[in-house]
């Protein structure tokens, strides 16, 4: 018989959302009837603006008639890599720098095969779970040692450090993995921060990857959308956006990344040369039915309705932070991102997860999920339909 994949051995426990829907299953099978609302996971619930929606229906339409077929796109529209580069980097990539994904996730998975098993990695602690999941599938992570991977750098963002992670901690020569704003923090970096990110990519020889999916809710006009809005972040740093949670596109699935040609190995090598090699390799391109809705979600029309839909969720988070401020219970995140970030000093958060789901009929997410430093936070997520986020705050109040 031929044997398991020894690295999917180390992978810790279950994925961290089919565990929480597990809890919710039992739950749900000890109260029937109980309406259950949750605030857990970070898919979307509003549906596709007409516009883009109208593009998804024509793009479809079109692969009916023998003018408008079209097969592979490999890379993707070079329409579509040309209007990303325009709206979200002033056109400051060649189109053979972006290339489109099936998403953000997706990619961050494919990344990491350019670096192998061989590679440190450094990740905020807490963090996206594919970070480090994907670096224990491709060897990188190593074993687990009871409260991390062997191979991980976690650096913890806490309430002491603001939520941005002290950088002396960045290994030499590693990969490292950046979300801003942050998923599950909230928490979105300052020009000055991310700069000193940079500085210390530069420093130490690291390469960042940069993780933008949630750059659409940034209100705060003072923060950077982009990592590429830091001088010289074009030497050393990939960036994956997403139109999943801007436009709703969880379902559809489209991303993109930025791999610029100034990426180099430490050998000399081209980063550029070789991720067009493997999405070449092992992906085929994005559905181009995807791409007519992403090129039209960009036009002037798109753009408006992604800061109505993205406006949506923010209006979620404000009443679910509110909700808690209320309770008295310290949180940051909401203002800028769709996530909000809970502390309960001293305790356990899958026990806090369990007492708001017997006590309030509400799924959340333990902070410790998403790392070490998660421990006694809880992550609320703004991705709800509006009455059922009234209806959840409302119930949240019994915890009071
Ligand atoms: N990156 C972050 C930080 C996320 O939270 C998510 C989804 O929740 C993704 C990426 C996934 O994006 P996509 O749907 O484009 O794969």
């Amino acid at each position: 018989m031929i044997s398991r994949n020894q690295y999917i051995a180390n992978l810790k426990a279950g994925y961290l959302f089919p565990e929480i829907a597990k809890k919710r299953r039992e739950y749900a099978a000890s109260h029937p009837g109980v309406k259950i609302i949750s605030l857990g996971v970070g898919n979307t619930t509003e549906p596709i603006l007409p516009h883009i929606n109208a593009a998804l229906v024509e793009g479809a339409k079109k692969l009916g008639v023998l003018e408008g077929y079209s097969g592979y796109q490999d890379e993707g529209l070079p329409s579509l890599r040309e209007k990303i580069s325009e709206v979200f980097y002033s056109g400051k990539f060649s189109i053979d720098e972006i290339f489109i994904s099936d998403g953000a996730k997706c990619d961050i998975g494919r990344l990491q095969t350019l670096f192998g098993a061989g590679t440190k990695i450094a990740v905020q602690d807490p963090s996206y779970p594919v970070y480090v999941d994907g670096s224990v599938l491709t060897g990188a992570a190593g074993i687990w040692e009871g409260n991390g991977y062997a191979g991980i750098t976690y650096l913890p963002c806490t309430a002491e450090n603001n939520f941005f992670p002290n950088l002396d901690a960045v290994p030499r020569n590693s990969l490292v993995y950046f979300c801003s704003p942050n998923n599950p923090t909230g928490a979105a970096a300052t020009c000055d921060q991310l700069n000193a990110l940079v500085k210390t990519a530069i420093d130490r020889g690291c390469i960042i990857i940069f993780d933008a999916a949630y750059s659409e809710f940034i209100r705060d006009s003072k923060l950077p959308k982009t990592i590429y809005g830091i001088d010289n972040a074009a030497s050393c740093a990939i960036e994956v956006n997403s139109f999943s949670k801007p436009a709703g596109f969880t379902g559809v699935r489209l991303g993109w990344s930025v791999v610029p040609k100034a990426i180099k190995y430490s050998g000399g090598e081209s980063v550029n040369a070789d991720w067009s090699r493997i999405a070449g390799t092992i992906f085929n391109g994005a559905s181009n039915i995807a791409q007519a809705g992403g090129l039209a979600a960009l036009d002037s029309e798109g753009l408006k309705e992604i800061r109505a839909l993205t406006d949506f969720y923010l209006g979620n988070a404000k009443i679910i932070r509110d909700t808690l401020v209320k309770l008295g219970i310290t949180c940051i995140g909401g203002g800028n991102s769709p996530y909000i970030w809970a502390r309960f000093p001293g305790r356990d958060s899958w026990e806090v997860f369990q007492e708001i789901l017997e006590k309030c009929q509400v799924v959340t997410t333990p902070g410790i999920g998403f790392g070490p430093a998660g421990q006694s936070f809880i992550r609320f997520s703004a991705f709800g339909h509006r009455e059922d986020v009234e209806e959840a705050c409302k119930r949240l109040e019994k915890l009071a």
